[in-house]
């Protein structure tokens, strides 16, 4: 799964990335409206964590023009504190939900979790298929109700194949999905990932389906 961040107060912007990395995301960060646009327009993310007050162009400019142009991404909006009249004009512009600074961290992240669940047609923090377990609160997976251990990138493609249980995913698609922008892809390494998830989930755990791309197995 993979998250945008946007926004300008750099400290507050490093806290979200990290909280988010923790929790197994790949994320990206813009600083201005122009960068997010730039952003939301080339790659695909899994959520939007956006501020409304932003140089360039603004939070709320922003949206719109998403939404406009179809980008259909859950967006989660940053309101300034007591300000009921961004939250409703955020709401009606097609935000998703909103949280209003100062804010918890956890609390941010809990409603992306709940976004994500939403737009994927989940209903529990908890995701099974077969005797596998993606707790995604804790960001951890378990065998049998044993924990297997996985690195950041191995969670994201399981995380990624449990959210969307019932279809096939591209090999494309899962590479745009556990990327940051910055970093150096290649679809090959989507296999080795695969490959080595089979190796702790079992040989069965992931079906490669011929010329389209990867199943979670039930
Ligand atoms: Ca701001």
């Amino acid at each position: 799964m993979r998250l945008l961040i946007v926004e300008d107060e750099a400290l507050l912007a490093r806290q979200l990335a990290g909280a988010a990395a923790a929790a197994g995301y790949a994320v990206d960060c813009a600083h201005d409206g122009e960068q997010a646009n730039f952003l939301a327009g080339t790659e695909e993310y899994d959520a939007v964590i956006l501020d409304l007050g932003l140089p360039k162009m603004d939070g709320l400019t922003l949206l719109r023009q998403w939404r406009q142009s179809g980008i259909a991404t859950p967006v989660l909006i940053l309101t300034a504190r007591g300000s009921w009249h961004e939250k409703v004009q955020g709401i009606d512009t097609g935000a998703d939900d909103y949280v209003s600074k100062p804010f918890q961290v956890e609390e941010v992240l809990a409603r992306i979790r709940a976004l994500i669940r939403r737009a994927t047609g989940n209903f529990t923090t908890e995701l099974r298929a077969g005797n596998i377990t993606l707790d995604t609160r804790a960001a951890r997976a378990t065998l049998g109700g044993i924990p297997v251990k996985l690195t950041s990138h191995e969670f994201r493609v399981l995380s990624y194949l449990m959210h969307h249980q019932d279809r096939v995913i591209t090999r494309s698609e899962l590479t745009e999905h556990i990327y940051a922008q910055d970093f150096d892809r290649d679809s090959n390494t989507v296999e080795v990932f695969v490959a080595r998830l089979r190796r702790k989930l079992g040989p069965g755990s992931i079906e490669t389906v011929r010329g389209i791309g990867y199943r979670i197995a039930q």
